[in-house]
Parts: C-alpha cells; structure tokens; sequence
C-alpha cells in the first residue's frame, strides 16, 4: 500500500519573504485598463517617453546584420567594459579598468548581483528612506536586514548623521541613491564623503546607484561615489543604467563598477543566470557611451521644462504640496491633508481613488517607504501632464 501525499505548492522562505515590485503593480493596474480602451493619464512609469536616439538603435540594428548575435564575455564584451572604464577615469578620475566593471541585463541585475555577492544572513544594510523599491527587496533576498535611514522632507537628502544613527556591529553597508527615486533628492558632495569614509573605517560598502545621473535641474550637481574610489577601492561599488539617460529601457543594459573580487563575484552569478546581456544591446550601449547623441540633451531639456511647469501647478491643488526636486524625473508630493475625506486615508486609497474616479495613475508612497507621499512621474507630454493636472484638480475637489 503507499500512503498518498497530496501534493502542493511549496515556495522557499527566501521568496514568500519578498513582495513583487509595488510599482510594476499599480502599472499593471493602469494597463489593464489601457487595454481595455480607458483613457488612463499614466503617472506610473519610471522610464523615459522618448526613442531611443537614432544613432544608438542604429548601431544595434548594425550589430545584427554584422552577425554579432552570440553569446559574449560572461562580464560583457570588453570593447564595452573599455568604454565604461575610461567614462569613469574621465569624469571622475576613477583608476578602473575593464577588470573593474561588469555588463548586465539592466541596472536591476547588477545591483542584485553585487548584493548577492556582498550580504550574508544576519547583516543590516543602511538604505535612506523613501527608498527605491528594490533595494529592502534585493536586501532581504541575500539574508539581510534593511534598516532605513529618515531622510527630511521637504528635500529628502540623505546626510551622514541620519545614516551613522541607524549604523550598528551589523551594519554591512550603505547603499546611496542619488538622484534619487522616488524623491528626486541629490546627496551633497561633503555628505557622501562623510558616509564613504565612515563605511571604509568600519569595513563596509558604499554601493551607489547612479541610474538618474543626467536628470539635475536648476543648478543641482552631481557627484558621483566613483570620485572617492582611488582612496577607498573596497568600500565605493557603483552601478550605473542605459535604461534612463540614453531612454533604452528594453534593451536592458546596466553595469556595475568596483574592486575586481566583487566584479569577479558578480560575474560568477551571473554566469549562472543570464550568462552575458544581450550582444546587440552591447553594441547599442557602447555606441550611446563613445559618441554624444544630441538627443540626450533634448530629453533632458524637455524634462526640465516639464518639471518647471508641473511643480507650480501641483502645488496650486489643494491638499498637495512638493517640493522642485534636485534630480531625476519624478515629483513626490505630500497628500495626507486629503486624508479623511471620502474614502481617502493612506497613499494607496489616494491612489486607487485618482484611478478610479479621475483616471490618472499615480504609485503609492508606500511602495518607497513614506504613506504620506505618492510618486508622480513626468515622463510624458505636457498635454498628459496638463490634462492629468486638471482631472486631478476635479477629482479632489469632489472628495
Ligand atoms: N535604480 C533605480 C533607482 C531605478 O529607478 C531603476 C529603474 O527604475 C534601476 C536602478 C534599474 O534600471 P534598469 O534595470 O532598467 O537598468
């Protein structure tokens, strides 16, 4: 006789213990409805609106017909590894080499590789708050604990008190976000010294994603950890996107710049999960980094505009309130005065509430740490930035 067993689904620890990305939710919610036919103004996304500049995607379209369709190196094709390399030496004075630096399938797998390769069970890693939602998520999925650093509204700044407050024997690293999404905030040069210093006396990382590092406005700038790594080659790990800069979302190229062992390491994994990122998007990408394209500055022009317009006009909406944010293409207005009224008491009722009744589609603040906030984003035109404004003018009004 065999004893039946009945069979179930059985997931491991590591993921039930993680949520799936916040953002790609409420997206998924205003696609849904886009497919559906109903004209949703989509504050939601986090990428650019615009093409991918002519030269780049031409120069992928070039690598196809060349034949360069193989797998590469496992790290990236070195003439691409050069080219970040010597982006580094340039602006920052950085002494990297190809040995220093890793390509992968977007931003989003180098940050997971390098946490991978640094966190163990049991250590804390410092993470601003708001945050961007990947990071606690990436942490605990490599056995270690976020613990948030309070960053001050209006601005949001990360500042080297607020992080050396939460630091404990545990802490194993920082990880810095500047320009920073959700809130827009640009760590001050003085600060970020402070913090890589103080990570580098007690044996900790710095990791720096600099995804937003083209979108400052109005005379903000910035400084890039890399600026410190000849001092501190252990401490300071970098991880840079095509994805915003250069509008390549779907091409999914991201890398990381550090010590060698970490970019061994990364490597390592790497070489067991998605081997090498797509050749063709490599060729793209190392078109984007030797040649300027001109539309890189017209993007980021027409972001500045946007946000010159749109912070007046949301703050001119009764019960919303923002700041102009340093950096990146967001806005993260406080909405709580809305709180109480109708059904509105949280940033994901706010939310659900402009979706239902104005059909704008905004991210909760919760997803980035802070329900007393949601995400705007303003990659997209000023007529969907106008008309988004009215309808949610109407639909507050309402409450
Ligand atoms: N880092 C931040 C702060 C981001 O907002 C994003 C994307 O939204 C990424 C990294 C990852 O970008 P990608 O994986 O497209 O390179």
């Amino acid at each position: 006789m065999t004893t039946s067993i009945k069979p179930s689904v059985r997931l491991t620890r590591r993921v039930t213990g993680i949520r799936i990305s916040p953002t790609i939710a409420v997206m998924n919610n205003a696609q849904e409805l886009i497919g559906r036919g109903v004209d949703v103004v989509d504050f939601g996304p986090g990428e650019p609106d615009f093409q991918t500049p002519q030269s780049i995607s031409a120069a992928g379209k070039r690598a196809i017909d060349k034949g360069q369709t193989k797998y590469t190196s496992n790290a990236g094709t070195k003439a691409l590894r050069d080219a970040i390399a010597a982006r580094y030496q340039r602006r920052w004075g950085a002494r990297v080499t190809a040995d220093n630096v890793i390509a992968g399938t977007g931003g989003k797998q180098e940050l997971f590789n390098v946490i991978l390769s640094t966190v163990e069970e049991g250590d804390e890693v410092i993470i601003p708050s708001p945050y961007w939602v990947s990071f606690p998520d990436q942490v605990q999925f490599a056995g270690g604990t976020p613990v948030f650093a309070a960053t001050a509204a209006p601005k949001f700044r990360p500042t080297f008190e607020s992080i050396a407050a939460v630091g404990s024997e545990r802490t194993r690293g920082v990880i810095i976000n500047s320009p920073c999404n959700p809130t827009g905030a640009v760590i001050e040069a003085s600060e970020l010294e402070k913090i890589i210093e103080w990570c580098s006396a007690r044996d900790a990382f710095l990791l720096f994603d600099e995804t937003y590092e083209f979108f400052v406005y109005h005379g903000a700038q910035h400084v890039s950890a890399m600026r410190w790594y000849n001092e501190h080659p252990e401490t300071v790990i970098t991880v840079n996107s095509m994805s915003k800069t250069f509008a390549m979302t779907g091409w999914r190229l991201g890398f990381a710049v550090g010590h060698p062992n970490i970019i061994s390491a990364a490597s390592k994994i790497q070489s067991h999960s998605t081997s090498n990122p797509s050749s063709i998007s490599q060729a793209a990408a190392l078109e984007a980094l030797s040649h300027d394209a001109p539309e890189v500055e017209e993007m980021h022009q027409a972001y500045s505009e946007r946000r010159a317009w749109l912070v007046p006009a949301i703050n001119a909406i009764d019960g919303l309130c923002c700041t102009d944010p340093d950096g990146a293409f967001y806005l993260f207005p406080e909405v709580k005065a809305v709180y109480g009224k109708g059904k509105v008491r949280d940033s994901n009722s706010f939310a659900q509430y402009l979706l239902d009744e104005a059909r704008v589609a905004v991210v909760p603040g919760i997803a980035f740490g802070s329900d007393d906030h949601v995400r705007i984003s303003y990659a997209t035109s000023m007529d969907r930035l106008r008309e988004g404004v009215l309808r949610i003018e109407a639909a507050l009004r309402k409450l």
